[in-house]
């Protein structure tokens, strides 16, 4: 079933910058901070230039669980409510995306955002567990090229245990590709993807690790580690809801039980790098895949954008979310009554300045 209409409130999309420190190697080439975020407001200034956000959590120290209290939290409590949501890691390669979703998870380490969601979403299963029965499953995919790939794929899972680490990429011969589908009320899936479930916070720490070590890796001259991909882990949760009647004697056997069935998900994003393909200068193949990163990234763009108008969404303007893989199958949990919270990631650093500049256009425009 569906939640009831939030009214004027549907379709919140937050955007909250989170700007990295220095890093070693920055700070060892000599690089300047010239990222200013003006004090008491959410708002940064880079050159003559000032961008304001819902939210801004800078080098100074704030600490990760600001962002995720203020940002992260209420789209868990909406998850218990069924409301979907999706939370975006947006920024080029090397800004913080990955850290700041926590995507490359591993054990021991719980900064960041995917971890802690998946620490809140336990303790509050454990505390409602007695009224309320709930089912977890987990899925994690990355899109790449424009095609949708299984991180959790159990056939390619065991061969990312090869040499190099990442022998995850050979699709068995016969297996057709995932595809994505919407069903008759709008809800979007994923045909062909594995779909675990899972009871407890290992076994879903061990789905996002074993998929992150299987997520596509390429070489360019940004980064080594560059990620081209769209990586998207997602949660799905599932409750039955038990009323007992406050007379249970007094009424008819067969009504004695309501049950009330909620079903919604939770898309974690950690973004492809967001640098154009100009700049990782190598053959006609990367550029091509830069070319696809740019369509999904340039779709979603267009999508958020056309969320955030409230003129033309009054006016039922078209939102383009077939244009491409990411944004369709975003598509029942951006908008809507879904929550969508988009956390432009940047490097303070001065070398930087150019693309952090296009990373602050691209957020501000989503506003
Ligand atoms: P991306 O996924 O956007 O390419 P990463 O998450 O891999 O970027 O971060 C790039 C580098 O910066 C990594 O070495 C990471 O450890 C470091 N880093 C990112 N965010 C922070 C942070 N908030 N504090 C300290 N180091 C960070
Ligand atoms: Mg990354």
């Amino acid at each position: 079933s569906s939640p009831a209409s939030n009214g004027g409130e549907n379709c919140c999309v937050k955007v909250a910058l989170h700007i990295r420190p220095l890093i070693a190697d920055e700070r060892a080439q000599g690089c300047k901070d010239c990222v200013t975020v003006v004090s008491g407001k959410p708002q940064v200034q880079i050159g003559t230039h000032a961008f304001t956000f819902d939210h801004v959590y800078g080098s100074s120290g704030t600490p990760s669980s600001a962002m995720f209290e203020g940002c992260i939290a209420p789209l868990v409590d909406g998850l218990f409510q069924g409301y979907n949501a999706t939370v975006l890691a947006y920024g080029q390669t090397g800004s913080g995306k990955t850290y700041t979703m926590g995507t490359g998870f591993k054990d021991g380490c719980q900064m960041g955002i995917i971890p802690q969601v998946m620490n809140v979403l336990f303790s509050k299963i454990e505390a409602l567990k007695h009224q309320i029965e709930f089912q977890l499953h987990v899925s994690f995919i990355e899109i790449l090229k424009e095609e949708v790939r299984d991180l959790l794929d159990p056939t390619t899972l065991n061969k990312s245990d090869t040499a190099n680490g990442h022998g995850g990429k050979v699709n068995l011969p016969g297996k057709p590709p995932i595809q994505i589908r919407e069903t008759s009320n709008g809800v979007i899936t994923l045909a062909g993807s594995t779909e675990v479930s899972v009871s407890t916070f290992k076994e879903m720490a061990t789905c996002l690790e074993q998929g992150s070590l299987s997520r596509a890796t390429g070489s360019t001259n940004m980064n080594n580690q560059s990620s081209r991909s769209h990586a998207i882990f997602t949660i799905t949760l599932e409750q039955m809801r038990k009323v007992n009647p406050v007379f249970p004697c007094d009424s008819n056997p067969n009504d004695s039980m309501n049950e009330e069935y909620l079903c919604a998900k939770l898309h974690l994003v950690d973004l492809a790098g967001s640098e154009r393909a100009k700049r990782t200068g190598s053959d006609g193949m990367r550029f091509k895949e830069g070319v696809h990163i740019n369509k999904g990234l340039l779709a979603l763009g267009n999508v958020i954008s056309a969320l955030g108008d409230d003129k033309r969404r009054k006016e039922g303007v078209h939102v383009p979310y077939r244009d491409s893989k990411l944004t369709r199958l975003l598509q029942d949990s951006l908008g809507g009554n879904s929550r969508t919270v988009m956390i432009a990631c940047i490097s303070p650093a001065d070398t930087n300045a150019e693309e952090t500049l296009n990373t602050l256009k691209y957020a501000n425009r989503a506003r």
